[in-house]
């Protein structure tokens, strides 16, 4: 199994991007590159970025494009990246879009295949208020559509599973409200100058990765099939 091409999953908070992109990552053996990870990461080990990043994602603002480019040019440079990686939660802004399109240049990588996650605002808010995250490998559960098989606790490491402090509902407004302001742009930025593929997030995961390796074999993206 190949990945062609790096993959972007864009789209608000609570579509299913951190999902899919881990299962895509693991099927391709890539990384899966989540800022907001790496940004929790930095908190958790209370690093002077993290110290930074804090208070802005408590109130969902967005991290500075500095920091968060920082952090990718970093990442991306390392030995596990040369072939190929799938990008969740980043890009997020224009500036970051034009400095990642410039990375990827001058890495020589192909031009990314960028998905859009649309998914309606009610599901988002009623996803996210279910929602359930691994504190020791980050993965994601729902109570309400996902649960894990032992309650609180992870399938895969029986780590605890938590609320991330950014998943409540008085703070969920106002990422939505930063993805509508500044992400939502990068869809018509992509439609003109990349290639831009659409998936239905509200759709349960099964569905979605189906739907996901059908968009990655019509656009060249899957060695195998393309
Ligand atoms: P996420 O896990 O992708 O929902 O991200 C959690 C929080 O991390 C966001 O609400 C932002 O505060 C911050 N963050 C993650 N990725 C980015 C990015 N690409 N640019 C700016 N801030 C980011």
């Amino acid at each position: 199994m190949a990945l062609k091409r790096p993959i972007i999953f864009v789209g608000p908070p609570g579509a299913g991007k951190g999902t899919q992109a881990r299962r895509l990552a693991e099927f391709y053996g890539v990384p899966h590159l989540s800022t907001g990870e790496m940004l929790r990461d930095h908190v958790a080990r209370g690093t002077e970025l993290g110290q930074r990043a804090k208070p802005l994602m408590e109130r969902g603002e967005l991290v500075p494009d500095d920091i968060v480019l920082g952090i990718v040019e970093e990442r991306i440079a390392r030995a596990d990246c040369a072939s190929s990686f799938v990008f969740d939660g980043f890009p997020r802004t224009m500036p970051q879009a034009q400095t990642l399109d410039e990375i990827l240049k001058r890495r020589n990588f192909r031009s990314p295949l960028v998905v859009n996650f649309k998914v309606d605002h009610d599901t988002l808010v009623y996803r996210i208020a279910g929602r359930r995250t691994c504190s020791i490998g980050g993965e994601v559960y729902n109570v309400h559509e996902r649960p894990p098989k032992v309650e609180g606790r992870c399938d895969k490491d029986g780590g605890e599973l938590i609320q991330r402090s950014d998943d409540r509902a008085e703070v969920v407004r106002d990422r939505l409200a930063a993805f509508d302001r500044q992400t939502m742009p990068l869809v018509d930025y992509y439609r003109s100058t990349g290639d831009l593929a659409e998936v239905d997030g509200s759709a349960d995961v099964e569905e979605v990765s189906k739907r996901l390796s059908e968009i990655l074999a019509r656009h060249g993206a899957d060695g195998n099939r393309a």
